[in-house]
């Protein structure tokens, strides 16, 4: 197999007194479906944040290798929009839309860090010409279409559906470009039928841009079907890792997090 795009070492995270990431290791391959588990409190959200440059971690390292080349990077201590310029973006758990912009403008915000041309960073020393302005709006709109939201494509985020503006901030991480696309907990607040189309949704990113994807996730039923293989959290540990039918079966899971309901 390829060497990892992502690779995490040993990586822990303290607040205080309280060890929220113990020693966690974690790899993702090109192209793979990676799903990270566990009950709440377990750590997942530490974990992302430890991996985008929101949290520094108190040990271990964090390595991405966007080409498989072998040539690995260490991107510790890097500030998020470097780790977005670098080719990982992310969803928030809890959405974080512009909301005073239109679901256009919130995607074409993404362009940014990718399009050192965009017009939200050339216009204002006006250098984007006519264009690379149409190039940007003619790119999100593409990515509002692939989200299914086209027909909101001027429509303020404030006021489209909460399931919706999870897939506009699908749209709005894949207009950076991204490798590694990072989703915290995407079918939360979705009905079932929505939670199926968001899985159909992010099978056909990874066929479409032939990036990898990782997910934290809650339903469990959208975890096992879609999945490549899982990771298990608990308590700040990782105490397994596997394809979906090797967690289901797993006595320490089951215990952990699966038995709960
Ligand atoms: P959930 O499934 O409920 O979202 P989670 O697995 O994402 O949970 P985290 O939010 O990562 O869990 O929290 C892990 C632990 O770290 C918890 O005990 C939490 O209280 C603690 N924690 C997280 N962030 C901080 C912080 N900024 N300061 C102090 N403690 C924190």
């Amino acid at each position: 197999m390829n060497n990892p795009v992502l690779n995490v070492n040993a990586v822990s995270k303290d607040f205080g007194g309280i060890r929220a990431l113990d020693e966690v290791d974690l790899v993702v391959h090109d192209k793979e479906i990676v799903a990270l588990i566990g009950p709440n409190g377990a750590g997942k959200t530490t974990f992302f944040n430890c991996i985008t440059g929101i949290y520094q971690p108190t040990r271990g390292d964090v390595l991405i290798d966007p080409q498989c080349s072998g040539k690995t990077r260490r991107i510790n201590g890097k500030k998020p929009n470097i780790v977005t310029e670098l080719g990982m973006a992310r969803t928030f758990q809890n959405i974080r839309l512009f909301p005073s912009m239109t679901a256009l403008e919130n995607v074409m915000i993404g362009t940014h860090c990718r399009t050192k041309s965009s017009i939200w960073g050339a216009v204002s020393r006006n250098k984007a010409t006519r264009e690379e302005e149409q190039a940007v709006i003619q790119r999100s709109y593409e990515l509002l279409q692939l989200v299914g939201l086209e027909e909101y494509v001027n429509e303020l985020a404030s006021n489209i559906a909460y399931g919706k503006q999870r897939r506009l901030e699908i749209a709005r991480a894949l207009a950076t470009d991204p490798f590694l696309l990072l989703l915290d907990e995407p079918a939360a607040g979705m009905n079932p039928q929505e939670t199926r189309d968001l899985e159909d949704l992010i099978i056909k990113i990874r066929e479409k841009f032939g990036i990898s994807i990782m997910l934290i996730e809650h339903d469990m039923k959208m975890v096992m079907s879609m999945s490549d293989r899982i990771y298990v959290l608990d308590y700040g540990r990782m105490i397994a890792d596997g394809t979906p039918e090797e967690i289901a079966g797993n006595e320490d899971v089951i215990k952990a997090y699966l038995g709960e309901d």
